[in-house]
């Protein structure tokens, strides 16, 4: 008799967790997954702030913009594009996953 590793249920197929577990533990993954894409776009979103009140701050008579303000643009913008999709694609599977199988 197979027993489910998780939840202790006798199932029929030779898989290590029931349905029921499996399910919750993929929805636990993209419940994390979120979390993780709603931090990485937040802090792309409070460095790019900084970066624009830095580079505001800066005299008129500049020479540019400073290197390592672009670099932390670069960074910022990427880290919010990034997270931002990465977030609608974790969304998107986690209301995917949402229905219990039967
Ligand atoms: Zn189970």
């Amino acid at each position: 008799m197979i027993v489910c590793s998780s939840c202790g249920i006798e199932m029929s197929d030779k898989k290590k967790m029931c349905k029921s577990c499996i399910h919750d533990k993929i929805k636990a993954t993209w419940k994390r997954q979120i979390r993780i894409y709603s931090i990485i776009s937040a802090l792309g979103a409070m460095l790019l702030m900084y970066d624009i009140s830095e580079v505001r701050a800066l005299p008129h008579n500049a020479d540019g913009i400073p290197t390592y303000l672009m670099g932390a643009a670069a960074l910022g913008g990427l880290a919010v594009l990034g997270g931002l999709f990465g977030l609608v694609l974790a969304v998107f599977f986690n209301v995917w996953h949402r229905e219990k199988p039967a």
